[in-house]
């Protein structure tokens, strides 16, 4: 998505007492953002992937800040996807940090997989062709090559309307769902610390997230983002610390694009479900995002499948009677 303009104003720099570093990932969004906040408890926010340079870069990053690994008194995992919080069991091996996350992402960070049967079913409900689910086990395989497990007695699970200090300041304690389920932001006066829940360049991915609970198997990632975002309007702090790309603020702004941004895209889908007839996810999502593949087909289904939440929830299009999996214009 780069070569457009960011959805938001952008700032060089971030406030003082707190540095950054980007680490690379593999994945289209490219590098994530590793916050410091160097006064007591030194706090380190997403410690990046595991890879051997994102180590590297981590401690040089750290020792141009005077410190060492083993400094650090807390890291703070937004959330439990492998960009950001890829380094979090190496750090917990490294230092005797405490290791926080919103509480819901414990899963992810902890590596208790999901259920492997329930996950199959619900991405094959979605319409993945066969030779494309066939790919995902060893995908994921790969992940796993990228990511280390923080011991269980390490993390501590933050509750939503909470407290935490870091870098010898208060914040507010968020955990809002959208992005991932139990994702955390941090916020004070002046400052929020968004994870990727608002991001100045691009829209939060409204990830596929499982729920043997629920009747669809999955939460419905979009439509519930979409309620948080009100909180954060009223936030809306000086400086804005994203997972991704540089710092910005007017988060008014920022959500007031993003929801013409998501009535846009539903508006999109909407004619390309009229124009194909009933249609499973996966083949809306070939329409929208062609050039999609590997892990990343993913990304094109969640976007999908979050939209036609939306529209369901307007009731203009249905889930086809004969074929639950298939969605029609109403
Ligand atoms: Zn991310």
């Amino acid at each position: 998505m780069s070569g457009k303009p960011p959805l938001t104003e952008v700032l060089l720099s971030p406030p003082d007492g707190i540095r950054h570093v980007e680490l690379p990932t593999p994945f289209p969004v490219g590098p994530v953002n590793a916050w410091l906040l160097t006064e007591r408890p030194i706090t380190l926010v997403d410690p990046g992937m595991y890879f051997p340079e994102s180590i590297g870069l981590l401690e040089d990053f750290l020792a141009a800040n005077g410190l060492r690994v083993s400094d650090l008194d807390q890291v703070v995992l937004t959330h439990g996807h492998p960009d950001h919080f890829g380094l979090a069991g190496w750090i917990a091996e490294n230092s005797t940090a405490t290791l926080v996350c919103g509480r819901g992402e414990e899963g992810k960070i902890l590596d208790r997989p999901w259920n492997a049967d329930h996950a199959r079913r619900v991405v094959g409900d979605l319409g993945l062709p066969e030779d494309v689910l066939l790919m995902l086990p060893a995908a994921l395989e790969l992940m796993r090559t990228m990511i280390t497990h923080p011991a269980e007695d390490r993390l501590e699970p933050l509750e939503d309307g909470t407290r935490l200090e870091a870098g010898g300041r208060m914040f507010d304690v968020h955990v809002t769902p959208g992005h991932a389920q139990g994702h955390l932001s941090l916020s004070r006066d002046d400052l929020l610390l968004s994870g990727d829940h608002l991001l100045p360049l691009i829209t939060p991915n409204p990830s596929i997230e499982f729920d043997e609970t629920s009747e669809l198997g999955r939460r419905r990632s979009l439509v519930e983002y979409l309620t948080t975002l009100d909180r954060f309007t009223k936030l809306d702090p000086g400086s804005v610390l994203p997972g991704h790309g540089p710092a910005f603020r007017d988060v008014p702004g920022l959500v007031r694009r993003m929801r013409e941004h998501h009535r846009e895209r539903a508006a999109h889908i909407h004619d390309v479900v009229t124009r194909l007839g009933p249609s499973s996810v996966y083949d809306v999502s070939r329409v929208l995002f062609p050039d999609l593949d590997g892990m990343s087909v993913m990304l094109g289904l969640s976007e999908v499948v979050g939209h036609l939440d939306l529209l369901f929830d307007e009731g203009v299009v249905v889930r086809s009677d004969d074929h639950p999996n298939l969605w029609a214009a109403a």
